[in-house]
């Protein structure tokens, strides 16, 4: 379908619809093309008709979060990409125990709020960057916990637009996965407990340090480009295959964490894409292990 066929779908959205919008800018890793057309509802039942007439006219749709997990294709992306960050979905509501919090809200924020509240749960989290919707399609987390384990329900919508809600015995968490298959997630309830805030501040310090140390955190990136395989580490078979500063154009491997790829000046996304390729191909060589993508490549 041709682009100016598919702007009459969005006919009447065009205050929150931009077409041609360059995706690149709204990642960490600050690389790749533009998405064919780039819509910021502004209401629950704006993004439901977004929803539906894309469903209606069968145009690719994605979810962008803080794009702190994704590398963009230089030549971008075909169809939809829809951005949470009007108010309406960067809600935060504390009702006792129970965190509501949009999926556009931002985590290192709720994380630090829930420190001063006095409310544990959460602060394993931080220094991860990301929204909410985010950390929950990608179960965030790292040694110390995940967020899967304080969610006790998701608000989500489907493909026609419909709001329905998934609670804990049908949700499952796993390492940087869910069962969530509903393409929106619009809200989550997290569950967190009354702890001291001091003690809580000493674990996100903690979180900090240990990440300050461990990763490249000031560079363009998109965190761990790889996941673990089972009872193995990524990053010690990387730099044990001797990768670390491996350089594809722009794109090196980092000398701190070797599960990083950071964008150097002048890189382009098919750098960090070939360099993935030689470091799968590596590693495989050498331990048989094919490695697969933490990071999602659109
Ligand atoms: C320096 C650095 C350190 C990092 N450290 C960690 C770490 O320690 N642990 C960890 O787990 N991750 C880490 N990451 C990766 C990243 O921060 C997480 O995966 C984060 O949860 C991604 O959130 P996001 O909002 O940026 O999602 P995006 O990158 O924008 O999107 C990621 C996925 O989530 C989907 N998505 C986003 N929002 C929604 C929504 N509302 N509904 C449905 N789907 C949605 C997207 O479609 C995509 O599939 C790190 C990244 C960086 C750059």
């Amino acid at each position: 379908m041709s682009g100016k066929l598919r702007m009459n779908i969005f006919n009447g959205l065009e205050k929150i619809v931009k077409k041609d919008y360059p995706l690149g800018q709204s990642t960490w890793f600050g690389l790749g093309g533009r998405a064919e057309y780039f819509i910021r509802p502004q209401t629950i039942a704006q993004l439901a008709d977004v929803v539906k007439r894309c469903s209606e006219n069968s145009v690719p749709m994605r979810v962008l979060g803080f794009g702190s997990n994704l590398l963009v294709r230089d030549e971008g992306v075909k169809g939809t990409v829809i951005k949470l960050d009007g108010e309406e979905f960067c809600k935060v509501k504390h009702d006792g125990l129970i965190l509501t919090a949009g999926a556009g809200a931002d985590l290192g924020k709720l994380v630090l709020d829930c420190v001063r509240r006095g409310l544990g749960g959460i602060e394993i989290l931080a220094g991860i960057p990301g929204s909410i919707g985010g950390a929950v399609r990608m179960n965030a987390g790292g040694i110390f916990g995940d967020l899967g384990s304080a969610i006790e329900s998701v608000t989500l919508m489907d493909n026609d637009g419909n709001i329905f809600e998934k609670s804990k015995p049908e949700l499952s968490f796993d390492y940087r996965q869910t069962n969530i298959t509903a393409k929106i997630i619009l809200a989550a309830q997290i569950k967190l407990y009354e702890a001291d805030p001091q003690h809580l501040l000493k674990t996100v310090k903690e979180v900090w340090i240990y990440k300050k140390n461990t990763q490249p955190l000031n560079t363009k990136s998109a965190g761990c480009v790889f996941k673990n395989p089972r009872g193995m580490s990524a990053g010690a078979m990387i730099d044990r295959t001797g990768l670390k500063g491996t350089k594809v154009g722009g794109a090196v491997v980092s000398e701190k964490h070797a599960n990083f790829i950071i964008a150097e000046k002048g890189c382009k996304s098919s750098d960090v894409i070939l360099l993935i390729d030689t470091i799968k191909q590596q590693v495989k060589e050498k331990f048989d292990v094919e490695l697969e993508l933490e990071i999602e490549i659109w």
